[in-house]
C-alpha cells in the first residue's frame, strides 16, 4: 500500500480497532511537523493552533530541542532518582531562578504535579501539628487533572461522573473573592488556583483576585498553590501566569510546555515546605529523568535565546486583536473574545456548535481546541510567526463566513 491516503485510512482503522476508545480522534494521523505547522500521513498541511493542548512551546522539530534530546539519548536516558543526573540538577536550578521558588520535585505529567502539591500541603500541616487543616478551596469550572486527588480539585462535574466519592474540596465561583473569604476557616490547608482557567474556557482571573487570594492565605495561615500547568513556561507572555499580577504562590505546578512535548511536570515550593515530604514519603521512577530534563533545559534556554516571552506578548496581542476584529464582523457567531498572551479564545454564540466548528476548521487546515462549553481555544506554539497568525485568522474568518 503506497498511496498516502490509503496508508492513513488503514492507520485510522487500526487505531479505532486497537486503541482504548476513551478519546475521539478524527480520521487523520499526524506524521510530522515544523514550527507551528503539522502534516498528516496523507500529506495535508495544518496550522497548529492547538500545540498538543498548549504543550509544544517551541513548535515541532525545533533544532535546539531535537539536538538536546538526540545528544542526551547518546549519553544516558534514565537513572531514576536513586542518583542525581546532570541535566536534572541544572534544570532544577534554572527553574528555581525563573520562578523565585527554592525546591523542585519532578513528575511526568500535570496531574502528577498537582497530586504532589496536594500531598505536600497535606503532609506539611500534618507534620507541623495542624492535622485538622485538610480542606482545599478550589474553583468552579477549574481543571487540575485526572488522578483522584487532582480530579477532586477539578471544578467541572463532567470529569468526575462515576468516579466518586472523592476527597473533600470546596469549590467556589472563580473570581469571587467574597465567596473565598466566606469559605475560609482554620481547617483550610490551601487555595488552588489557575491564573487563567484554561480547560474551563480560557478565563483570565479578574484584576485583583489573585492578590486577594494571597492576602486571604496569609491572613489564615493557608498556602497558595498556583496551577501553572497551562499558563506557565511563557504561554501568557510572562514566565508564569501569576507574574501578570505580581503574586507569588507558595507552591507551583508546571507541566505541558516545560518539556516542549517530552513528558515532564514539576512541583515547586518554598524552602519552608522542604521538610514536608521526607525520603520515602513521595516519589516516582521516571520523574526528572535525564532525557526529559535535557528537553526542558533546551526549552528554557531557547525561550531566553529567542526572546520568546517578549514575542509571545506581542504575538498574543496580534492574535487577540485579530479575533476581536473578526468578532466585530461576525457578532452573531462570536459572543466574546478573551485570553492572555498566546492563550486566546473566541467564545461562540449559542447558534454555533463548537465541535462542528472545530471540525470545519480542521478540514480547512487549522487545528484549534474547544475549551469549556463554547470557547474555541487558540494556543499556538510560542514560535508561531506573525504570518501564520494572520493566515490562521483568515482561515477562521473564511470558515465562519461559510465560504469553506
Ligand atoms: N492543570 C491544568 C491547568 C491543565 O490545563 C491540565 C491539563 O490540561 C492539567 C492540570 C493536567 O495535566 P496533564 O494532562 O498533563 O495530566
Amino acid at each position: 500500500m503506497t498511496n498516502p491516503a490509503d496508508v492513513q485510512a488503514a492507520l485510522v482503522e487500526n487505531g479505532r480497532r486497537y486503541l482504548y476508545p476513551n478519546y475521539r480522534q478524527p480520521a487523520l494521523v499526524i506524521d510530522r511537523g515544523e514550527g507551528a505547522l503539522l502534516w498528516d500521513v496523507a500529506g495535508k498541511r495544518y496550522l497548529d493552533f492547538f500545540a498538543g493542548i498548549a504543550v509544544s512551546a517551541l513548535g515541532h522539530a525545533h533544532p535546539a530541542l531535537a539536538r538536546a534530546v538526540a545528544e542526551q539519548a547518546t549519553r544516558v536516558v534514565h537513572v531514576s532518582n536513586y542518583f542525581f543526573n546532570t541535566q536534572n540538577v541544572r534544570l532544577a536550578e534554572v527553574l528555581c531562578r525563573k520562578t523565585g521558588m527554592d525546591r523542585v520535585f519532578f513528575s511526568n505529567s500535570g496531574t502528577e504535579a498537582i497530586e504532589a502539591c496536594l500531598k505536600l500541603v497535606r503532609r506539611h500541616f500534618w507534620a507541623s501539628g495542624q492535622p485538622e487543616r485538610l480542606r482545599v478551596i478550589a474553583f468552579e469550572n477549574s481543571f487540575h487533572g485526572r488522578t483522584l486527588g487532582a480530579l477532586a480539585a477539578t471544578g467541572q462535574g463532567k470529569y468526575k461522573e462515576g468516579f466518586g466519592p472523592l476527597p473533600n474540596v470546596t469549590h467556589v465561583p472563580y473570581g469571587d473573592a467574597r465567596a473565598v473569604a466566606d469559605a475560609m476557616s482554620a481547617d483550610v490547608a490551601a487555595i488552588l488556583v489557575e491564573p487563567v482557567q484554561g480547560e474551563g474556557g480560557v478565563l483570565p482571573a479578574p484584576p485583583g483576585f489573585l492578590r486577594e487570594l494571597r492576602r486571604l492565605c496569609d491572613e489564615q495561615g493557608a498556602l497558595l498553590i498556583a496551577d501553572e500547568i497551562q499558563t506557565g513556561i511563557g504561554r501568557t507572555g510572562t514566565f508564569l501566569g501569576m507574574d501578570h499580577d505580581g503574586v507569588k504562590a507558595d507552591v507551583i505546578a508546571l507541566a505541558k510546555g516545560l518539556g516542549g512535548g517530552i513528558p515532564i511536570g514539576a512541583m515547586l515550593c518554598r524552602e519552608a515546605l522542604s521538610g514536608a515530604l521526607p525520603p520515602g514519603s513521595h516519589g516516582t521512577t521516571f520523574g526528572g529523568n535525564a532525557l526529559a530534563s535535557a528537553a526542558a533545559l533546551a526549552v528554557l534556554e531557547t525561550i531566553d535565546s529567542e526572546r520568546l516571552l517578549e514575542q509571545t506578548a506581542a504575538k498574543g496581542e496580534r492574535l487577540a486583536r485579530g479575533l476581536a476584529d473578526i468578532r466585530s464582523r461576525y457578532p452573531k457567531a462570536i459572543s466574546s473574545c478573551r485570553g492572555r498572551g498566546l492563550l486566546q479564545a473566541a467564545v461562540l454564540s449559542a447558534e454555533v456548535d463548537p465541535r462542528q466548528m472545530m471540525s470545519k476548521l480542521q478540514d480547512a487546515g487549522l487545528l484549534v481546541t474547544v475549551a469549556g462549553a463554547s470557547a474555541l481555544r487558540f494556543s499556538p506554539p510560542l514560535v508561531v510567526s506573525d504570518a501564520q497568525i494572520d493566515e490562521a485568522l483568515q482561515v477562521f474568518e473564511r470558515v465562519l463566513s461559510g465560504a469553506v
